[in-house]
């Protein structure tokens, strides 16, 4: 493959999510890891290209992610972009999905775009179909391993209880699960090379995209409130005996499952 797009999201370390006071998750001030299944989808992507072909790194997140996509650069990208603009935040899946298309546009023609099949922190998983939908080429979801066949691509597709194979022409957009493909470490090499590459910053204006489809004001969508599954659970005391905490956690089943 000539040119494979992996869009990777950053999201908030588990020990730091936060929301402000709009249930938006706070993106500045807190730690930031690159989504799971996301760095699946560059390690399938090193596999997948050609010898002279190219790996692009896509994130739209804040400034601060400009050094951890050098540190993708160091693990064999040859390329990175970060669309970052105070008007983006707040997007829903929709303005999300607006704005990775017109990068992916202005990037130029791809074989391949790979994303994870969803990020652990909005958890909504339709980016990739929106995305695919919207630059009008085959979406396949959850898939745990890609072969190239010829012109085509055959895709291990995760189910419930099994496996589905499908093949796919390309140009065609794959998300991938977490774990199938375990990312592999930065080595010295490419260490040096990251340091002579220069990440691309865009604005949603570089993109050719209005303030009012960007962000908050481009989107359908807005959490307007969020509580916790398992209140029980984190607020539990501690006990050292037995029968006292079967007790407890008896009494948080039934807090969740009455
Ligand atoms: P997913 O669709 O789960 O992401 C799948 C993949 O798309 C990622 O693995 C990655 O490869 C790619 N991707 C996603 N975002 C980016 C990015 N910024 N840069 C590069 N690649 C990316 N929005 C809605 O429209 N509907 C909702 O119901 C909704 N609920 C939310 C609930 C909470 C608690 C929060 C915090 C946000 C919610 N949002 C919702 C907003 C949503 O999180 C954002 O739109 C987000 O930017 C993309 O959605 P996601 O995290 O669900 O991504």
């Amino acid at each position: 493959m000539k040119h494979i797009l992996v869009c990777i999201k950053a999201v908030p370390a588990a020990a730091s999510v936060q929301v402000d006071g709009q249930y938006r998750l706070k993106r500045d001030g807190v730690n930031l890891q690159w989504n799971i299944a996301d760095e699946s989808a560059l390690e399938a992507a090193f596999r997948l290209k050609d010898k002279d072909g190219t790996v692009t790194v896509l994130t739209m997140g804040p400034p601060k992610l400009e050094a951890p996509l050098k540190d993708l650069l160091a693990r064999g990208a040859d390329r990175g972009v970060l669309v970052t603009d105070r008007l983006l935040a707040g997007a829903d899946t929709r303005a999300t999905a607006a704005t990775l298309k017109a990068a992916a546009e202005k990037l130029g023609p791809v074989d391949l775009i790979l994303c994870g099949r969803r990020a652990i922190d909005g958890e909504t998983g339709q980016v990739p179909g929106e995305l695919a939908a919207a630059l009008g080429i085959p979406c396949v979801s959850n898939v745990e391993r890609i072969q190239r066949e010829g012109d085509s691509l055959l895709l291990s597709r995760r189910l419930e209880d099994g496996i589905q194979l499908l093949q796919t022409r390309t140009p065609a957009l794959v998300s991938v699960c977490e774990y199938s493909y375990p990312l592999r470490l930065a080595g010295i090499l490419g260490m040096r090379r990251a340091r002579t590459m220069q990440v691309t910053l865009w604005s949603g204006a570089d993109l050719g995209m209005a303030p009012e489809e960007c962000g908050l004001k481009g989107s359908l969508t807005k959490v307007i409130a969020m509580e916790s599954k398992f209140p029980g659970l984190r607020k539990g005391p501690k006990e050292t005996r037995a029968e006292q905490g079967i007790a407890v956690v008896r009494e948080m089943l039934r807090e969740v499952r009455p």
